[in-house]
């Protein structure tokens, strides 16, 4: 007897990093009606899928409420990765990397604006790691320029980081991906500094010394 060729579905794939076909290993449907009106309900249609290419398996949730039958949300478990977290992350403090791995979580989301807080925040306990809690943005800001841990084009461009931070909390911005994305190449720039200094030094100790002048006779 022939089996039955298993049902597929296009979902994004973290581990390849694109929309890929998956196998349906799974599906369920349920409903969910409000407890006090019968006619008002949530349609989840669920599956569990894994990657034709990598065999990575998720889960995926397409729920449609009642009212709005034309705008299904799609949900997948883990959350899509749009850009992946370098490997130097699991070198950084804990309060760091937690912050940045928040970053990838509320990207992978598209909660843009969240993104764009949590980016805000990791500048903020990089000041406080480096020189304390100043008071305020700007004076940390000096303290990290006059400290020697940022130069003057680093300060310019961290400050615009910063404003786009309070502008998504205080001023409902939602920044488009490309321009997160720049703001979190500069926060890894920042980051990933003080990860390859020390191992920078490490060469640096290791380059025999130049020979010395020979003095003229
Ligand atoms: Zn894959």
């Amino acid at each position: 007897m022939q089996n039955t060729p298993k049902m597929t579905r296009k979902e994004h794939c973290n581990k390849c990093s694109c929309v890929t076909n998956h196998y349906v290993e799974s599906s369920f449907r349920q409903t969910h009606y409000h407890p006090e009106c019968d006619e008002l309900y949530t349609d989840e249609v669920c599956y569990i899928v894994s990657c034709c290419g990598c065999k990575t398996t998720s889960f995926v949730c397409i729920s449609t409420w009642s009212e709005e039958p034309s705008e299904p949300q799609h949900e997948i478990y883990p959350p899509r990765t749009l850009r992946k977290e370098p490997g130097w992350t699991s070198r950084l403090g804990s309060a760091h990397k937690k912050l940045l791995r928040e970053v990838y979580i509320a990207l992978g989301n598209d909660c843009l604006s969240l993104a764009a807080m949590g980016i805000r925040s990791i500048v903020d306990a990089y000041i406080t790691e480096k020189v304390g809690d100043c008071g305020t943005f700007t004076k940390g800001m000096d303290a990290l320029l006059a400290n020697g841990h940022i130069t003057q084009k680093m300060k310019e461009i961290l400050e615009i980081v910063v404003d786009c931070g309070n502008a998504a909390i205080h001023r409902q911005f939602n920044p488009e991906p490309e321009a997160i994305t720049l703001l979190l190449d500069t926060v890894e720039l920042l980051l990933h500094q003080d990860i390859i200094g020390p191992k920078v030094n490490a060469i640096k100790a290791e380059i025999p010394p130049r020979p010395a002048k020979k003095k003229k006779a």
